[in-house]
């Protein structure tokens, strides 16, 4: 197993608040595989994806385990990290230009981290550097160009080449593509995943975008206020989705690229629920047109809900599967 993340935590805390970002969150991605996480926006995704390799805010405070190659990072010391974070796992992230440095070549910028991490002498770090631009699809003679020079698309493209500069085991991709247009954005994730397969490192893919996601990704998680409410093979997942939270999602099923599907995906009445809240019982229940008495109070886990596929819906379990639904409600606005 490449990762392990078990009853993982988050809560910020800002001023008079406690915002419980991410709530008791487990799952596992194996070597070469790859794992998409879904949910609309304030669902936690870059939180989980930032705790992984520990680049919260220190407002952040973080529980439980993230076992990386037999390592459980939530207490490694930050030399550790460090080193973790370069020739272990990396980051790409959404806006190549704010994350690459302005008045450096990109050649030089990527070659930083090979020098730093792999020992390995200037020439056969330029080779490296050459061979990673060749990789993601850049010329290698543009190794001399600044970030200003590029087209957003080719700088997407080096923040790439610099997450494999060092041969990780894992790439966390947050929202890597959604700054750039629609053939763009495909070109760029075709590129990640034939690299993931290649070199059989693990991925985990965040997007807001099931299409995205469902392309590229054997697995997906979908997250809803903090919390993983389904997790199961991609295409059936999106096919059969088995929570109505995930129904609604894929319901609305968007087009790459669409911005309009970012903020309300499933054009679901309501708000997600506060997270400074305590919750009890599933979240979703006030905006789910077939929940119960129960749902707002039993606990909720993710259940088996056929091979290799789990939702957090109680409808799962057998005792609960023909319960009827209450009749159906406004629903509820979140306290803001
Ligand atoms: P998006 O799709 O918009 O990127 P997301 O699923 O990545 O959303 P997160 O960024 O993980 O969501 O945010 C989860 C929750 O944590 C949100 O309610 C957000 O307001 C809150 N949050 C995120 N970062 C901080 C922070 N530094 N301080 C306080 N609250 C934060
Ligand atoms: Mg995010």
């Amino acid at each position: 197993m490449l990762l392990e993340v078990d009853d993982l935590s988050v809560t910020y805390r800002t001023g008079n608040d406690t915002v419980r970002a991410v709530r008791g969150v487990s799952f596992t991605l194996d070597a070469g595989e790859t794992l998409a996480m879904a949910g609309e926006s304030g669902s936690g995704k870059s939180t989980v994806a930032l705790s992984l390799l520990r680049l919260l805010p220190a407002s952040a405070i973080v529980t439980g385990t993230v076992r990386f190659e037999d390592e459980n990072l939530v207490e490694a010391n930050w030399a550790r990290m460090r080193a973790v974070r370069w020739a272990g796992a990396s980051v790409v992230f959404q806006g190549a230009m704010s994350a690459l440095n302005p008045v450096r070549n990109i050649g030089e910028q990527i070659r930083e981290p090979i020098l730093l991490h792999e020992r390995v002498g200037e020439r056969a770090a330029s080779a490296r550097t050459a061979e990673l631009l060749d990789a993601v699809g850049v010329a290698s003679r543009r190794a001399g160009s600044y970030p200003h020079e590029l087209s957003g698309g080719q700088r997407q493209r080096v923040m790439i080449a610099m997450a494999m500069a060092c041969r990780p085991n894992l790439i966390i991709a947050d929202e890597p593509t959604t700054a750039l247009d629609v053939i763009v954005q495909a070109q760029i994730l075709t590129l990640l995943t034939d690299l993931v397969r290649d070199t059989r490192i693990g991925m985990i893919m965040i997007s807001h975008d099931l299409s995205v996601l469902a392309e590229t990704c054997d697995r997906m998680a979908v997250m809803y206020a903090g919390h993983v409410v389904e997790i199961g093979p991609s295409h059936q997942l999106i096919g059969e989705p088995k929570h109505p939270y995930t129904q609604a999602l894929s319901g609305a099923f968007p087009r790459i690229g669409d911005p309009s599907s970012r903020l309300a995906p499933a054009g679901l009445p309501g708000d997600p629920p506060d997270l400074r809240q305590t919750i009890e019982g599933c979240p979703f229940a006030p905006r789910c047109a077939v929940s119960f008495a129960e749902c707002r109070s039993h606990d909720i886990g993710l259940w088996s809900a056929g091979a290799h596929r789990e939702s957090a819906c109680l409808r799962v379990l057998p005792e609960f599967a023909d319960r009827p639904a209450l009749p159906h409600e406004p629903a509820i606005e979140a306290a803001s």
